[in-house]
């Protein structure tokens, strides 16, 4: 019987998949791991450790019942993902034993190597081990934010395991949006997967797509383009296109800032890629709260991008935030114009509801209501089907999320400075 499980999900396949492939290239044999979407079967192989990714408002849905379960068999648990790093103490509370904090490839190569020669125990020894959070003795040991610049070091998935997904091709972005986990658990700066790496792995999807915060960035430091780099990118992949996969970029899993569409980068979707649709992040349809977010990006730039998608054939795919900090009437009524003249334009509106995310300089921030004018506007939109996304649910989520933070906030790990609060 395996005494590893991996508790996938649908929302961590990715990291997972990424994760397996930076075990078993550091000598891993993945053949010892139970590697799962079921949780009753990880229930009935009762291995030592379970390894857990997920998102803070994950907590609020099975995870509870799971860690209990597997507690009262005396499992080891380990979390890693967005919450467990931004939340590490709070991690621990929910009853996991060890929180991963950081770019997990190396530490977690290193912690089940280690806890396999400690039959599964923790003991002293973790210490050595940056990138962890847990209790000794009933001390909080924290040892550090574990960090890859060099991710592409590990390919981003296993040899022995038929298991694929998007691939992570740029890891950190500079732009630093204040609601956004991104860059302060991904770092700053970018950093990019090589393009024979890129092209070897891409062999395995049919369809091909891809991971970065913004896939026009391609290449560059992040906030300038790089076209060359990026050309030669979507170049290479011709050849896999030619066998008759189909080249996603800019669209799901990923989007691209406004300011990088451009006649030259929607050219080269149009030569080499298959997609037709391409998404970009407005926000808001005020300057001042795009401002006051640090998107550093106004909204004559998103009527811009969204003006060329047009004229270039492309369907503008643009979501927003609503219920933003401090977000006034008038700025939601600047949004509505925003919504209205984009779908006019044959776009489609993707509408979220802020959400303080920990780990983000907005964690301790209060989300606005929204006006009946809004409530109105996105009701009828959403009934006739213009408008996707799923605000109406996340009203709830984000109520949840505020008093999570009043009742247990906590410095988060940062990849690089310490998060200030901008609320
Ligand atoms: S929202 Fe996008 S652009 Fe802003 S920090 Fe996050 S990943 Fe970067």
């Amino acid at each position: 019987m395996p005494e590893i499980a991996v508790r996938m999900t649908k929302r961590n396949h990715n990291a997972f998949v990424h994760l397996l492939g930076a075990l078993e290239s550091q000598g891993f044999d993945l053949g010892e791991l139970l590697i799962t979407k079921d949780f009753n079967e990880i229930l009935k192989a009762r291995p030592k450790v379970v390894l857990y990714s997920f998102f803070t408002e994950e907590i609020w849905g099975p995870l509870p019942m799971e860690v209990k379960l597997l507690k009262e068999k005396g499992t080891l648990l380990i979390a890693g993902g967005y919450h467990a790093i931004a939340m590490p103490k709070h991690t621990l509370k929910l009853g996991f034993d060890i929180a991963v904090i950081g770019e997990g490839e190396e530490v977690l190569f290193q912690l089940l190597t280690k806890l396999k020669k400690t039959g599964y125990k923790i003991t002293p020894e973790l210490a050595d081990i940056k990138g962890l959070a847990f209790y000794l003795n009933g001390e909080f040991v924290f040892t550090g934010f574990a960090k890859v610049e060099d991710f592409w070091r590990f390919p981003p998935y296993p040899e022995s395991l038929r298991l694929i997904s998007p691939i992570e091709i740029t890891r950190g972005c500079p732009f630093g949006c204040y609601y956004c986990q991104t860059p302060y658990i991904k770092g700053f700066r970018m950093r990019h997967r090589p393009i024979d790496q890129i092209v070897k792995y891409s062999r395995r999807m049919k369809d091909m797509r891809y991971i970065t915060p913004n896939a026009f960035a391609y290449g560059s430091p992040g906030a300038v383009l790089k076209l060359d780099k990026l050309e030669a990118l979507l170049k290479a992949l011709q050849p896999l296109r030619k066998e008759g996969r189909r080249l996603f970029y800019g669209t799901f899993p990923s989007e691209v800032r406004p300011e990088f569409v451009l006649p030259e980068t929607l050219e080269l979707l149009i030569d080499y890629a298959d997609n037709r649709r391409l998404a970009i992040g407005a926000q808001s349809g005020d300057d001042a709260m795009l401002k006051a977010m640090h998107r550093l990006h106004k909204v004559e730039h998103v009527k811009r991008a969204v003006e060329y998608m047009v004229e270039y054939g492309f369907e503008p795919v643009v979501d927003f935030i609503v219920g933003l900090p401090n977000e006034t009437e008038e700025s939601q009524r600047m949004s509505i114009e925003l919504m209205k003249w984009i779908m006019r334009k044959g776009g489609t509106v993707r509408a979220h509801y802020f959400m303080p995310l920990p780990g983000t300089p907005w964690a301790r921030c209060k989300s606005s209501p929204l006006s009946e004018e809004m409530k109105r506007f996105l009701g009828r939109m959403a009934a006739e089907g213009r408008i996707e996304g799923s605000w109406s649910n996340q009203v709830e989520l984000s109520r949840k999320l505020q008093r999570l933070m009043d009742e247990f906030y906590e410095e988060p790990m940062s990849h690089t400075v310490p998060v200030r609060n901008a609320c």
